[in-house]
C-alpha cells in the first residue's frame, strides 16, 4: 500500500471555500495515482489564536492539561469538516483525533514531543477508507491526557506519521509558494529557494521561519523524510528539502530567519565562582524553560559577573519567578519583550570567511545595535531592537544579493 501524507496548514483550512479547495487536491490525487492519503490537517487560522486568548482569560500556566484540552478542539473541528467535504465529493474518509490514531507523547503539556505512533490501526482502516483525516498538533500522554506539540506542531504530526506508515512522502501545503530566501511578508524581494537542505531549514526554522515547524524538520532529517513545502493556492512546484549531497550549489547565506518570540533577562551582580552559570541553567531546565542566546561578562575586579540570555517569550515571567524563588545569589534581574532575533544560515558559510563581518557592517550601516551575538556552523545569530526588524532583514536580504 502506498501512502502520501498530505498536511495543510490553517490558512489552506481557513473557510469553508479553501477546505472544498483542498479536498479537491487530495481528491485528485487518490484518483491519479492510487494511493491512499494521510490528510494532517491545522485548525482554522486564527481558530488557535482565540482559544490562547480565551485560556488566558482564566490563567497564564501553559504547564495546564486544561490548556491542551482547549487547544487541541480548533483541529479537532477541521478534521471533522475536512472528512465531511471528501465524503461529499464522493471520498471515502473518516477523521481521527491524535488519541484515536493513537499519537504517543510525553506529558509535557504545551509543547509535547512524539514518543511512537502505532499505525496497525490506519493500516486496517485504509482497508474501507481511502483517505484518514488525521487531526494535527495533538496526541495522548501515558497519562491518557490530551496533549499540544507547541505551536506550529500539525507539520510535526505530518512528518510524524510519514515515518509510522512508511510513506513516500510528505507534502506540506500552505500560504505562500515554498520557503524563500526570508519571510516574504516582511522582505518583498525575498525568492523562492528550490532545495533547501535539511541543515539550513532546520536552523531557520529554529531561527523563527516558521514555514515549518523546528521539531518536523528534525524528525525527517533523522528518518530521511522527503518533504515538499508547496501552496495550496497553485500547482506549482515548491520547495525540495534535501539532504546536503544534493544540493550543489552551496550559497553562502540561503536564507534569513526573524523570531519576535523570545525574551532577554539579565541578572547583574552574580558572584564569579565556578558552577553559578551550571546551577542558573539546570534551574531553568528542571523548570522546562529553554534557554537560547547566552553572554557572560566579568567586571573588572573579577568579582562579579552578569548574565544576559533569552527564553521563549511565554516563559518570561514564570523564568524570572523561578530565578528570584531560588538560592541563586544576584544583585539585579531585568527584562526585556520587546528584542528580535535576527538571524542568517547558510551551508556555504562552513567553507567561507568575512560573512559575519557583512552581517555586523550591514547593521551598523543602519545603525542597529547589536544586543547579543550567537553562532553555529552554518547560523549567525543576534539580538536587536524589535522596532528595527524590517530594516535588518530587508538590509541584510539586499547585503547578501538573496534577490538575485
Ligand atoms: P501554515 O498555517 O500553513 O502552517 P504558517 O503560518 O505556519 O502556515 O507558515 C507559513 C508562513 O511562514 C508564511 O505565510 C510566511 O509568512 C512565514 N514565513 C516565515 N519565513 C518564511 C520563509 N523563509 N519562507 C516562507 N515562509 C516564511
Ligand atoms: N493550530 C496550531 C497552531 O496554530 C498548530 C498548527 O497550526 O500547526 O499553532
Ligand atoms: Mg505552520
Amino acid at each position: 500500500m502506498s501512502i502520501t501524507i498530505m498536511k495543510f496548514g490553517g490558512t489552506s483550512v481557513g473557510n469553508l471555500d479553501r477546505i472544498k479547495k483542498a479536498a479537491k487536491i487530495v481528491k485528485s490525487k487518490i484518483l491519479k495515482e492510487k494511493q491512499k492519503i494521510i490528510v494532517v490537517v491545522s485548525a482554522m487560522s486564527g481558530v488557535t489564536n482565540n482559544l490562547v486568548k480565551s485560556f488566558n482569560k482564566i490563567s497564564y500556566d501553559i504547564d495546564n492539561p486544561e490548556y491542551d484540552v482547549i487547544l487541541s478542539t480548533g483541529e479537532q473541528y477541521s478534521s471533522g469538516v475536512m472528512s465531511t467535504v471528501l465524503n461529499s465529493v464522493g471520498i471515502r474518509s473518516r477523521s481521527l483525533q491524535g488519541w484515536q490514531v493513537p499519537i504517543l507523547t510525553d506529558n509535557n503539556h504545551s509543547k509535547a514531543r512524539i514518543n511512537s505512533i502505532n499505525s496497525e490501526q490506519i493500516k486496517k482502516l485504509f482497508k474501507s477508507f481511502d483517505a484518514l483525516v488525521v487531526a494535527g498538533f495533538q496526541g495522548i500522554s501515558r497519562e491518557n491526557r490530551i496533549t499540544t506539540l507547541g505551536r506550529g506542531g500539525s507539520d510535526t504530526t505530518a512528518v510524524a506519521l510519514a515515518i509510522a506508515t512508511k510513506s513516500n512522502c510528505c507534502e506540506i501545503f500552505t500560504d505562500v509558494e515554498g520557503i524563500f530566501s526570508s519571510d516574504p511578508r516582511i522582505v518583498k524581494k525575498a525568492k523562492k529557494i528550490k532545495k533547501i537542505t535539511y541543515e539550513e531549514i532546520l536552523e531557520m526554522s529554529s531561527a523563527g521561519s516558521k514555514v515549518l515547524h523546528p521539531r518536523s524538520v528534525e524528525l525527517a532529517m533523522k528518518y530521511g523524510i522527503k518533504i515538499h513545502v508547496r501552496s495550496s493556492f497553485t500547482s506549482k512546484t515548491g520547495t525540495m528539502v534535501v539532504k546536503e549531497e544534493k544540493k550543489l550549489e552551496k550559497e553562502i547565506v540561503t536564507g534569513i530567519s526573524s523570531s519576535d518570540y523570545e525574551a532577554n533577562i539579565s541578572l547583574k551582580g552574580i558572584p564569579d565562582k565556578p558552577g553559578i552559570a551550571g546551577n542558573i541553567f539546570s534551574l531553568l531546565s528542571r523548570a522546562n524553560i529553554n534557554v537560547d542566546m547566552i553572554v557572560q561578562n566579568i567586571t573588572d575586579d573579577g568579582k562579579y559577573a552578569s548574565l544576559t540570555f533569552t527564553v521563549p517569550v511565554e516563559d518570561c515571567s514564570r523564568s524570572v519567578k523561578v530565578l528570584k524563588e531560588s538560592k541563586i545569589k544576584f544583585k539585579q534581574i531585568k527584562f526585556d519583550k520587546n528584542i528580535c532575533k535576527v538571524s542568517i544560515v547558510g551551508v556555504g558559510m562552513k567553507s567561507n570567511v568575512g560573512v559575519a563581518k557583512t552581517m555586523f557592517e550591514t547593521l551598523a550601516k543602519k545603525n542597529i545595535n547589536i544586543q547579543v551575538i550567537s553562532t553555529s556552523e552554518i547560523k549567525i545569530s543576534v539580538l536587536i531592537n524589535s522596532k528595527e526588524k524590517k530594516v535588518a532583514l530587508n538590509a541584510l536580504h539586499n547585503a547578501y544579493n538573496l534577490h538575485r
